[in-house]
C-alpha cells in the first residue's frame, strides 16, 4: 500500500514538472519565433573575399587516425588566407589534462599561439569544453594551465576567462557581422530548445573568391533552414558548402544513458514525445538540395550514423566525411 501511494505522489510530481517544462516550450518557443521574425536582415554591401580556405576537424566524434582522441564534441581549425581562427573548443568529458583538443593539437603539430582568434557558436557543454563551463559561462581548452595569446574571442554570449587559459573575456556579437575581410559571422538566431531553453547560435560564413559562402556550422540548433534563409539575406554569392554539426540524432545518438537519447531529447524544440525524427532529416535534406552545395559534410558529433547514411545518398560525391585530422580543402 505504502509503495503504490509513494509511486502515485512519485508519477504526479513527474507530471507537474512536464507539464511545467512544455508550458516554457511552448511560451519559449513563440517568442524565439518572434524574435527572429523581428530581426531586420539585410544585404551586406562589401564583406570581402579570402582566396584560399581549409577546415581541419580537431574534435569531432570520428577520426581514421588511431593517434587522435575522439568526443561527442567540436572544434575545428579555420585557416582562411593567413587567419586561423578556432571555432569551438570541444568537449572534454572525462576533465583531462591534455584535453582531447590539446592532445590532437600537439599530435597534428598546432600551437596555442598559431591561433588568430575564437568563435564560439554556441555556449553549450560540447562547445565550450565542459559541463562546469557551460553552468559557469566561461570556457576552456583543456582542464589544465594552456597559455593563449591575447587574441579576440567571439561569442553570441558573454563568456568570462577561464582559470585554465586566462586572458581575454568574449566579445559578444549578435548580429551579422563582418570580423575580417571575407570571413562574416551570419549573426545568432535565437531558438527554445526543450531542457536547454533559449538558445543562441552563430555560425560563420566565409565568401572564397570565385567559389561562393562556405558556411561552418557548431551544432546546427538554429536549423539548416534558417541558417540557408539568412545567408542568402547577406550575400550574393552562392552557398559553396555547408560544414559541422546540424543535430540529428536520429535512430541513435552520441550521448545515451541507458535508452535514453540525450542529444535527442535536449536539443529539439519539440516535447520529448515528438523530438527530432526522421521527416526533420528530409526536410533538412530538401533544403540544402534547393541551394545545391559542391561540398556538404555533416559533423558526427550531433548527428546519428543513420542520418549521416541519408545524407551520403542524398548527395553522392558532394558529401565529405568529416573526420579528427583530416582537412577539408575549399
Ligand atoms: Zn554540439
Ligand atoms: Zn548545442
Amino acid at each position: 500500500m505504502i509503495v503504490l501511494y509513494i509511486l502515485l505522489v512519485l508519477t504526479a510530481f513527474i507530471a507537474l514538472i512536464l507539464a511545467k517544462k512544455i508550458l516554457q516550450l511552448k511560451k519559449g518557443k513563440k517568442l524565439a519565433d518572434a524574435e527572429v521574425a523581428g530581426m531586420k536582415i539585410s544585404k551586406l554591401s562589401s564583406p570581402g573575399t579570402v582566396k584560399s580556405l581549409s577546415i581541419l576537424p580537431l574534435v569531432d566524434y570520428y577520426s581514421d587516425n588511431a593517434d587522435l582522441k575522439t568526443e561527442p564534441g567540436v572544434s575545428y581549425l579555420i585557416s582562411a588566407d593567413n587567419t586561423n581562427i578556432l571555432l569551438d573548443v570541444g568537449f572534454n568529458k572525462k576533465k583531462e589534462h591534455p584535453s582531447p583538443l590539446l592532445h590532437n593539437m600537439k599530435t597534428l603539430g598546432i600551437l596555442p599561439s598559431d591561433l588568430d582568434m575564437i568563435f564560439f557558436s554556441h555556449p553549450h557543454l560540447d562547445h565550450v569544453g565542459g559541463m562546469a563551463e557551460q553552468k559557469e559561462k566561461t570556457f576552456s581548452l583543456s582542464q589544465g594551465s594552456v597559455s593563449l595569446p591575447n587574441l579576440p574571442v567571439y561569442s553570441p554570449v558573454m563568456l568570462s576567462a577561464s582559470r585554465w587559459n586566462p586572458g581575454p573575456e568574449t566579445k559578444v556579437i549578435k548580429d551579422p557581422t563582418i570580423i575580417k575581410d571575407g570571413i562574416v559571422s551570419i549573426g545568432v538566431i535565437p531558438r527554445y530548445l526543450f531542457l536547454m531553453g533559449h538558445t543562441l547560435e552563430n555560425s560563420l560564413a566565409v565568401n572564397v573568391a570565385g567559389k561562393g559562402i562556405v558556411l561552418i556550422i557548431g551544432c546546427g540548433h538554429q536549423t539548416i533552414e534558417r541558417i540557408i534563409e539568412r545567408t542568402q539575406a547577406l550575400f550574393d554569392e552562392p552557398i559553396y558548402a555547408i560544414i559541422g554539426g546540424l543535430h540529428y540524432p536520429v535512430n541513435g545518438g552520441r550521448i545515451m544513458i541507458g535508452p535514453l537519447n540525450i542529444q535527442r531529447i535536449v536539443g529539439s524544440d519539440k516535447p520529448p514525445w515528438v523530438s527530432i525524427r526522421e521527416s526533420d532529416v528530409k526536410s533538412a535534406i530538401a533544403a540544402i538540395k534547393t541551394v545545391s552545395p559542391k561540398i556538404i559534410a555533416l559533423s558526427p558529433h550531433d548527428s546519428s550514423d543513420w542520418c549521416i547514411n541519408q545524407f551520403k545518398q542524398a548527395f553522392g560525391n558532394a558529401y565529405v566525411d568529416v573526420n579528427v585530422g583530416q582537412k577539408i580543402v575549399i
